[in-house]
């Protein structure tokens, strides 16, 4: 059995994703800004398209503009802020320790061109409060960004109470909601937020396109200069195609929520359930204000890498934390925020989930798993010094 449990890095596209793509490919290929009818045709599915996002978020269709991802516009979100900011003489941000990296190295870039940059701690349980944004907010706060739901523990945000605390107090909000949109609701307007960030690639539509929404008279900076396409906000002839096919990916998760996101939590909460029988195992990221799909655990005594080599001889597709940071050797800053200690955040194993997971699915993880963990236990130096009591345990 193979089993994809990696839906939080990407996520395979959805037939609907896929069939709204083609015609763009095979027959309406003409360039959106051109004035003969294929160019029209392109136009309109833009427009279709545009509306369609915007009404998954509760916002006008002038407000969406496409970008290359989530990644573009994250930068984008930002760096609109900081312009705003620089123009009105006020150079702080407000962000968290656990961002994604597009946030946080944005911020580090921002710091280097004379920014101020404030990076709340995050509790234990993956959660920053409506109060310490309140306590950081200062006379010259241009920006708070706060992601919506963290990409490895799965916490999700008090966002519309943060996004309340940024309105009384005149602060631009943005949030990376590039884990939330299509597994959680998201209303804009009722939620306070300014800007947000989407990418198709998290919700079963294509890789290499993504939304920003920006509430109307926030002047966005453009990140690309070139021709007038996105209200000249975003140069590029458009991916049309991939434009088309994410607006349908969203709609169909959005139109499908309140049946999935119960059935994929259900999952989680055994699957959480039965690896917490493994000892000397933690949960990361809150119990209850989680998306439906993640699940993060340390395990004791083990190397992570090692755990997912293993993992996939046994047909599981896993993670250890992000895609970005795998391939080093360094903890999870998302870990370390939240307090583990290095040599328990090294043993991290994210499992992320989706609608097309099956029961049967779960149970080969539950079988799985606890094997592994034991296997590699046995050959764990750490593991043995652990169990004779001459180091001792932290969980
Ligand atoms: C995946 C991800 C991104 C990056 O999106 P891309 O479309 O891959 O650029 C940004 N933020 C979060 C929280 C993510 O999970």
């Amino acid at each position: 059995m193979r089993v994809y449990a990696d839906n939080a890095a990407t996520t395979k596209m959805s037939r609907t994703a896929i069939d709204a793509m083609l015609p763009y490919l095979e027959t309406h290929y003409g360039n959106p800004s051109s004035l003969y009818s294929i160019g029209q045709e392109a136009a309109e599915a833009l427009l279709a398209a545009r509306e369609t996002v915007a009404g998954c978020l509760g916002c006008e269709p002038r407000e969406i503009t496409f970008t290359s991802g989530g990644s573009e516009a994250d930068n984008q979100a930002i760096m609109t802020a900081a312009a705003i900011g620089a123009r009105n003489g006020k150079k702080h941000i407000i962000s968290t320790a656990f961002e994604h990296h597009a946030v946080l190295h944005t911020l580090n870039k921002l710091a280097r061109q004379g920014y101020d940059i404030t990076l709340l701690d995050v509790h234990e349980n993956g959660i920053v409060t409506p109060e310490q944004v309140a306590e950081a907010i200062r006379e010259d706060t241009c920006l708070v960004t706060i992601m919506y739901a963290n990409n490895e523990i799965g916490s999700i945000q008090p966002i519309p109470e943060i996004g309340k605390v940024c309105r009384e107090k005149g602060v631009l909000f943005h949030t990376d909601a590039v884990q939330a949109a299509g597994h959680l609701a998201i209303d804009v307007k009722a939620q306070n937020i300014d800007m947000l960030s989407l990418s198709g690639h998290k919700f079963h539509g294509p890789k290499g396109v993504g939304a920003l929404y920006c509430r109307k008279g926030i002047p966005l900076t453009n990140l690309i200069e070139g021709g007038a396409q996105e209200r000249g906000k975003r140069a590029g002839t458009e991916n049309v195609a991939g434009i088309v096919s994410m607006a349908a990916a969203l709609k169909e998760a959005c139109d499908n929520l309140d049946e999935t996101a119960p059935r994929v939590a259900a999952m989680r909460d055994r699957l959480i359930d039965g690896l917490l029988q493994i000892p000397h195992s933690v949960l990361n990221g809150d119990r209850t204000s989680r998306l439906p799909g993640n699940v993060n655990i340390c395990f004791e005594g083990i190397e992570g890498e090692s755990l997912l080599l293993m993992l996939d001889d046994e047909g599981v597709c896993a993670s250890s934390g992000s895609a970005c940071t795998s391939g080093s050797l360094d903890p999870s800053h998302v870990l370390l925020a939240i307090g583990r200690p290095h040599e328990i955040a090294h043993g991290s194993l994210r499992l992320s989930l989706c609608d097309t997971n099956t029961d049967e699915e779960i149970d080969h993880i539950l079988e799985v798993v606890p094997k592994v963990v034991t296997h590699l236990r046995g050959f764990s130096p750490v593991w043995r010094d652990l169990e004779s009591g001459k180091r001792e345990h932290l969980i």
